[in-house]
């Protein structure tokens, strides 16, 4: 029988009823003769206030009890979502992560997924169940213990299952109807796309676009799978949401696509370290393993054989990053005259294919920014975006502004 993937984010579950809504689109997909396999969140909330316990009983906290606290609620949803599916009399099962079983590394609280053999899976498919309803974000370790995926895990669940099982289609349900040139939050004007390329929403899911994982944005490119990303409280025709797709199959796009923003960025600032070989890996290799999601890197002119070097990461990790630096002037590795921490940033980034052909883009961004009063503090391009930190206080019209300047609220 063919094969749908579903998943249904936190928004999707977050109540009885809500499963039960989710559980009727399934069933719906049940009847039209598909077998599948539903990946589902926590309730909406959950994990957050799993990850505060976690913080609150072990700041510095063993990632291993971490990911066993952390994955507990999505067994509470597979559970519940089986059963509902049960009372509709579709033949469904819970599956844990281990029982899958879904192989991850040990990389704790961010683990990779190694692989998923289908036998079991398979098996089961063949003799009736027409449901297998898997608890999202979780794996097991070489080690045999439970491991989780980075938040936002159950996208790559299910992008992966898709992967694995060749399912037609890889469907995310959750509280937005699909992928927007910004986060219609912010600005008014925002609107849907019919497509974006899997580049472009990569870039958008690693810039804070909190819709998609980035990393299953990375495997639904790699194995290609038909990614839509659709509303659970609408109707949605066959052509609903967000198609995720290969460039080559989008027509026609503007020159931009989007506007990201992540708003709890924090600039730190090594003053005066040596300029000499070695010194930034001395420097962001503790970070890295510390744990610190660097982004970006600006290191300044040096002046008498010594200079300053800025990076920025999430405003969560500076106690981290300070502590890891310390370290490293402990030990002797590095030495630096201070540590500035500016914890008030955010960035915007701007998004595009286009900007593979077009000039004037960075200009463009610079200009509006100028134009707002807006200070620019860092920047950094790549081939098809441009990210500057700003004081957080401008996001909102620094959003607003580009979506303007680049004129989003029209389709090209
Ligand atoms: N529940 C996990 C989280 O909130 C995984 C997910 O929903 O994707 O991060
Ligand atoms: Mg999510």
């Amino acid at each position: 029988m063919p094969l749908l993937v579903m998943k249904f984010g936190g928004t999707s579950v977050a109540t009885l009823d809500r499963i039960r809504r989710a559980a009727k689109r399934v069933g719906r997909e049940v009847a039209n003769g598909y077998d599948v396999i539903v990946i589902v969140s926590a309730m909406s909330g959950k994990t957050n206030e799993l990850v505060g316990w976690v913080n609150e009983t072990s700041p510095f906290y063993d990632a291993r009890e971490y990911d066993a606290v952390v994955s507990s609620g999505e067994n509470v949803t597979a559970g519940l979502m089986a059963l509902t599916l049960q009372e509709m009399d579709v033949n469904a099962r819970s599956w844990q992560g281990w029982q899958v079983p879904l192989l991850t590394n040990s990389a704790h609280a961010s683990a990779r997924i190694e692989s998923i053999p289908t036998d079991n899976l398979n098996a089961r498919f063949a003799s009736g169940m027409r449901v297998a309803v898997v608890a999202g974000f979780q794996g097991i370790s070489p080690e045999g213990r439970i491991t989780t995926l980075g938040r936002g895990g159950s996208d790559t669940t299910a992008v992966a299952f898709a992967a694995a099982f060749g399912a037609e289609r890889c469907d995310i349900y959750t509280d937005v109807d699909g992928v927007y040139t910004t986060d219609p939050r912010i600005s008014h004007k925002a609107r849907k796309l019919d497509r974006i390329a899997f580049e472009e929403m990569l870039e958008l899911a690693s810039l804070g676009a909190k819709v998609l994982q980035t990393r299953s944005v990375e495997l639904a490119m790699r194995y290609n799978v038909r990614l839509r990303v659709l509303s659970s409280f609408e109707d949605n025709g066959a052509d609903a949401g967000t198609l995720v797709c290969p460039e080559e199959d989008i027509v026609e796009s503007n020159v931009v696509s989007g506007i990201a923003y992540s708003r709890d960025e924090a600039k730190m600032t090594l003053i005066s370290v040596a300029d000499r070989p070695g010194i930034a890996a001395a420097i962001f290799g503790p970070l890295a393993e510390a744990g610190v999601n660097v982004d970006m890197i600006v290191q300044n002119i040096s002046e008498e054989g010594r200079t300053d070097m800025t990076f920025s990461c999430p405003v969560d990790q500076v106690k981290h990053a300070e502590k890891a630096l310390a370290g490293s002037r402990d030990r002797g590795d590095v030495n630096f005259a201070d540590l500035v921490a500016d914890t008030d940033v955010c960035k915007i980034s701007v998004v595009g294919i286009g900007m593979r052909s077009h000039a004037g883009v960075a200009a463009k961004m610079f200009e509006c920014l100028s134009s707002e009063g807006i200070n620019i503090k860092v920047i950094t391009t790549s081939e098809i975006k441009i990210s500057v930190l700003i004081h957080r206080k401008y996001l909102e019209l620094a959003v607003q502004a580009l979506h303007d300047a680049f004129g989003l609220d029209k389709a090209a």
